[in-house]
């Protein structure tokens, strides 16, 4: 089968390898479509990780399962499915608690797995969820990043009327401005490239504002009446977007760091000092999969808002180049036609 390998840092290839088989408790999907993501990019240019190399790149995905290992129920055969990429042991005090993403025994596809940009893979049954039949595929695809910001969203108190600022539209703050606007909230963006801009007003932000030619502080008093956003939500993971998150919201307002990075930072604390800020960091998903294709199947959120391009599996590598170089565009698809 085909599968877009990482072979080295900062190297991917299309190869041929083996079809796996699925084990006990295991499904094999054909995925349909893989999103690429900001985090294929760092594990691929920072080896995030530090998973196995060769390795299958890719997590976000929906697909048909095509068979099922030992002990999986029948009704998954054949089922259209979405993955929930974050692989927990099961048996750690976070597991047990229900608190996954904490797991420090994690597995991810795609990072410490093989994952989702090829013909075939594997993945825990309890890890899959049938999609409702009136969910397209390509918005099935994006149900995990929209399980992300869906996440995000959850690590603050925010109530409908609020004002939140999302600070980075890529697309995961793109995907967390269509959760807050479904949610009641009123919606300022942060974002430097114009196109990122245009798609944060198509998926609801009230205001879009160019931090670096615009006065971000100046227009988000103007826009809050003085008052501060209730909420800010990073999604940049640089020292520009955090230190905007900490000045852009009212004292005792709460800001949600959901940016990775890869480097340390310069961070003034002096806002969350003086306001008594309540900072919360946010990482990949806790069973938040449910939810989000239920706001896609009520017709709440619309995750292929976002995409720009769609390319074959065959083209993968160039996708990862282009998400790679070009800031200024939406979300990258794989479409795979599995031969
Ligand atoms: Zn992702
Ligand atoms: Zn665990």
């Amino acid at each position: 089968m085909r599968a877009v390998r990482m072979e080295d840092v900062g190297h991917a290839i299309i190869d041929n390898i083996e079809i796996p088989v699925p084990g006990a408790g295991e499904v094999l999907l054909a995925p349909r479509y893989s999103g690429v993501c900001a985090t294929d990019l760092h594990v691929l240019h920072h080896h995030l990780g530090n998973g196995p190399i060769p390795l299958t790149m890719g997590h976000e995905v929906t697909g048909r399962v095509v068979k099922i290992g030992p002990g999986v129920p029948e009704h998954l055969q054949e089922a259209r499915v979405v993955v929930e990429p974050v692989l927990p042991c099961g048996d750690c005090v976070y597991c047990r608690q229900g608190l996954i993403n904490l797991c420090p025994h994690m597995s991810h596809l795609g990072i410490w797995k093989d994952g989702s940009f090829a013909d075939y893979v594997t993945v825990d049954a309890n890890r899959v969820t049938v999609v409702p039949g009136n969910v397209a595929d390509i918005d099935a695809a994006l149900v995990e990043p929209l399980a992300c910001a869906i996440n995000f969203s959850d690590k603050a108190p925010i109530r409908a009327g609020d004002r939140v600022a999302v600070l980075g539209a890529g697309p995961i703050g793109l995907m967390t401005v269509q959760v807050l606007a479904a949610m009641g909230a009123a919606v300022l963006v942060s974002e430097p490239e114009p196109k990122r801009r245009e798609l944060a007003q198509v998926c609801g932000a009230q205001v879009a504002i160019d931090p670096l030619h615009d006065d971000l502080l100046q227009m988000a008093a103007d826009w809050t009446g003085n008052g501060g956003c209730d909420v800010a939500i990073e999604c940049g993971g640089v020292s520009a977007t955090v230190n905007d998150a900490f000045r852009i919201v009212r004292r005792g307002g709460h800001v949600v760091l959901a940016g990775n990075t890869f480097e340390p930072l310069r961070v003034d604390i002096a806002p969350i000092v003086a306001g008594e800020l309540i900072v919360q960091g946010a990482n990949a998903t806790r069973w938040q999969v449910p939810r989000a294709l239920r706001l896609i199947s009520e017709k709440r959120v619309q995750p292929s808002k976002i995409v720009s391009q769609i390319y074959p599996l065959t083209k993968t590598v160039e996708a990862l180049e282009s998400a790679h170089r070009d800031k200024n565009q939406g979300k990258l698809m794989i479409e795979i036609e599995t031969p």
